[in-house]
């Protein structure tokens, strides 16, 4: 949180002159109160430089319906957030409180960037620093970026959660902003053992506390990138109460184009609030945080901080003894449920039933002979295919391959008869196929007794008289 005072102070002054002039109402309170209208932003955040705005704003922001589900509980969902754990939050924000004030620039606020970039790595998401001039310094800004991918291979929307790292000197920095950072790791922990249909990108911003330097420099990139990026939530101050109301609602600021998110979010703390426990405040805009580059790109994007402001912001006094682990923890679900809801939690299917193996039908022991098949996967996953050669062997799992991709195995039989070569596939989340056949006949094609004395011997001896096998 950023030059909060001055933010509060221009909307105080907007409220008491300007809003009652134009009639656009701006109230603190539950959901329901949604008659919000378009109010410009841009007037009501002035706690930052903003920069130049891009020579063409996005042409037509991304809404999406909300899904069926924020109407009927999710058993997935439920079971995701019954995961998210006060233990884990408090002991990443321990780990990250433990460099000292996260001043940009300083050797504690590199080493807490490097804290993060290792702890997303090790819960196996694909990492990268993002870096940037702070003050003319070449690369001396850090922002740290962790992307879960989606698995809808046709889909290219992201999402983004995100909050600042830095915090200013002299203060721990616990509630501002070290409890958003613990929080996204919490949630990323739990959303990387599901799959989701889009990807989400968690983002650690460096620099918020000098005027959003970090979150600018990252915003300017993806426009360039022209990412389709559908929606963002920044979490900054999520851990202070003071009061009891404080200890059940949180605060979401939101503009007019991203009206849609927050109904989203305000719809799932409705439909599970048993689990999460909080009812949101609906602010309207503010500036002062990370959200507002995105805000001024044209991008979708909601803010959530404590509805109790801390009193210990950007003091000596902002450490972990002044968070409220239980409450951030809930703010952590509704963060998480949101998320997860937009990203569309992935319904895998396996792949279709491969095709008969295409081959010989006829053969004789001891020759190799070739099959192949293929099939393909309706997530557009990457499959393997095991083939049974129906004499008790098989090829085990081959691949990865490509869904529509030919597969080819081989296989020597050793004895006459005839057999049944199955063939199945199964996807990159094991889910199988059924078997597809096709038949191979290695039949007798002598009753000479001389016949049945070399195929004795051959049964017997195969190494020793491999040419055995060409008289049968
Ligand atoms: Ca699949």
């Amino acid at each position: 949180m950023s030059l909060k005072v001055t933010s509060i102070f221009v909307c105080m002054l907007l409220i008491v002159t300007v809003l009652p002039v134009v009639g656009l109402p701006i109230q603190r309170g539950d959901v329901n109160n949604s008659n919000f209208t378009q109010l410009q932003y841009q007037t009501l955040a002035p706690g930052y430089t903003p920069i130049a705005p891009p020579s063409t704003m996005l042409e037509t922001p991304s809404v999406h319906e909300f899904p069926k589900t924020t109407a009927i509980m999710d058993d997935v969902l439920i079971s995701m957030l019954e995961q998210v754990n006060e233990t884990i939050l408090l002991r990443y924000l321990e780990n990250i409180t433990s460099f000292g004030p996260r001043v940009m620039g300083t050797e504690a606020c590199k080493a807490s960037a490097s804290y993060i970039y290792n702890a997303f790595r090790n819960l196996g998401l694909t990492v990268r620093y993002d870096n940037f001039s702070l003050y003319g310094t070449v690369n001396n800004g850090t922002n740290i970026e962790a992307t879960l991918g989606g698995a809808d291979a046709s889909s290219d929307e992201i999402y983004i959660m995100c909050g600042h790292y830095d915090s200013v000197a002299h203060a721990p920095g616990a509630d501002d902003n070290g409890i958003s950072i613990a929080a996204m790791l919490s949630i990323a922990k739990i959303m990387k053992q599901y799959s989701f249909n889009h990807t989400i990108r968690f983002i650690a911003f460096d620099a918020e506390e000098g005027g959003l330097l970090g979150s600018t420099h990252y915003v300017q990139t993806i426009y360039e990138n022209k990412d389709n990026l559908i929606a963002v939530i920044n979490a900054d101050m999520i851990g202070n109460t003071d009061s009891e109301e404080g200890k059940t609602k949180v605060t979401i600021y939101s503009d007019y184009q991203s009206r849609w998110y927050f109904e989203y979010a305000s719809k799932i703390s409705q439909t599970y609030f048993d689990y999460i426990h909080l009812k949101i405040n609906d602010a309207g805009p503010s500036g002062g945080s990370d959200h507002v580059p995105f805000w001024s790109n044209g991008y979708t994007a909601i803010y959530f901080e404590e509805y109790d402001f801390s009193p210990n912001w950007h003091k000596n006094s902002d450490t972990i003894e002044n968070v409220n682990i239980a409450y951030a923890t809930n703010v952590s679900k509704l963060i998480l449920a949101t998320a997860a809801e937009t990203l569309e939690i992935h319904e895998n299917a396996p792949p279709d039933i491969p095709a008969s193996p295409i081959g010989p039908t006829q053969g004789k022991p001891g020759i190799e002979y070739s099959y192949s098949s293929s099939t393909s996967d309706p997530n557009g996953d990457q499959i393997y295919y095991w083939f049974d050669w129906g004499d008790g062997n098989s090829s085990g799992w081959l691949g990865l391959y490509d869904t529509g991709s030919e597969c080819v195995a081989n296989h020597t039989w050793k004895a006459k008869g005839n057999y049944t070569i199955r063939v199945k596939a199964k996807d990159i989340h094991n889910a199988e196929s059924d078997w597809a056949t096709l038949s191979i006949a290695m039949p007798s094609t002598s009753n000479k007794p001389m016949h049945q004395v070399l195929e004795l011997l051959f049964q017997r001896f195969p190494q020793v008289f491999p040419l055995l096998r060409h008289l049968l």
